[in-house]
């Protein structure tokens, strides 16, 4: 049996001036699985899975996907090779289209008109699929600015989606979803994890590691404390592995 995890982060390090943000996190996932990455705020989640996109160099580690090292210059390299994230910090530009957002990125300087509108192509139906979290209607034309902070994070969702991920990291992606958004994009998450993509959900709601995570790593002080799988665990341990109250159970 191949046992090798499709993704495998080893001693990543990483400090800003005085403070470190990651002291020699390890972290592994399998492809076609939710796997939630959790902790208090600070505790460097963000930063791992900003090094996994090539966002923020490390100081130190390894990255291994499908069993090849990932040494990216920056998140061009990354996107290359099949990992599309969601940051906290928004990216989209107001004054754009949704339709010119969500293909941003393809630069017809790089890869001629005819790609852009290939993008173009690939990135309508996305915002279809997510017409429930637009209360029916497909933005493809308005003026981004003038959506409201829910429907922004969708497209900022769909952003990473026309990529055609094989790693999609979503950081507090759904802090300012409501019910209805959260519920579409749920499903189409769980479309994904069937079509074998790896997921990185990074959350602070316990009943959306419930509904929706295989595996959960928990991080403390930019080192990985735990793993669990989700259904084998005790609500009440989750909730104490999240806050910090508990020693994980080895
Ligand atoms: P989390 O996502 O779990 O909240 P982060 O990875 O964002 O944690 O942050 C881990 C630590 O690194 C925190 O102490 C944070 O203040 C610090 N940090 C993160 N990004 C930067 C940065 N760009 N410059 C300086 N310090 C940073
Ligand atoms: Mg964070």
């Amino acid at each position: 049996m191949d046992t090798t995890p499709f993704l495998r982060m080893s001693g990543v390090r990483k400090r800003y001036g005085g403070v470190t943000a990651l002291a020699g996190a390890d972290f592994a996932a399998d492809a076609g699985t939710v796997h939630a990455v959790l902790g208090p705020n600070g505790s460097g989640k963000s930063t791992l899975l900003k090094v996994l996109t090539g966002v923020v160099a490390p100081d130190a580690g390894e990255v291994l996907l499908d069993g090849r090292p990932l040494r990216p210059r920056g998140p061009r390299d990354t996107l290359a090779a099949g990992v599309s994230a969601v940051y906290q910090e928004l990216s989209l530009i107001d004054d754009f289209t949704v339709l010119d957002n969500l293909v941003l990125g393809v630069e017809p300087a790089r890869f001629g008109l005819r790609d852009l509108r290939a993008a173009r192509s690939r990135a309508l139906p996305w915002l279809e699929r997510f017409a429930p979290a637009f209360g029916g209607r497909v933005p493809a034309g308005e003026r981004t600015g003038g959506l409201d902070p829910g429907e922004r994070q969708v497209v900022e969702i769909c952003k990473a989606l026309v990529r055609d991920p094989r790693v999609l990291v979503l950081d507090e992606a759904t802090a300012s979803l409501r019910r209805g958004q959260v519920e579409v994009l749920f499903e189409v998450l769980a479309e994904l994890r069937e079509q074998g993509v790896l997921i990185l959900f990074i959350t602070h709601r316990l009943a959306e590691i419930l509904a929706l995570c295989d595996r959960a790593t928990v991080m403390r002080n930019g080192a990985d404390t735990a793993t669990v799988t989700v259904g084998e665990v005790p609500e009440r341990e989750l909730v104490e592995l999240m806050s910090g109250a508990a020693a994980p159970a080895s």
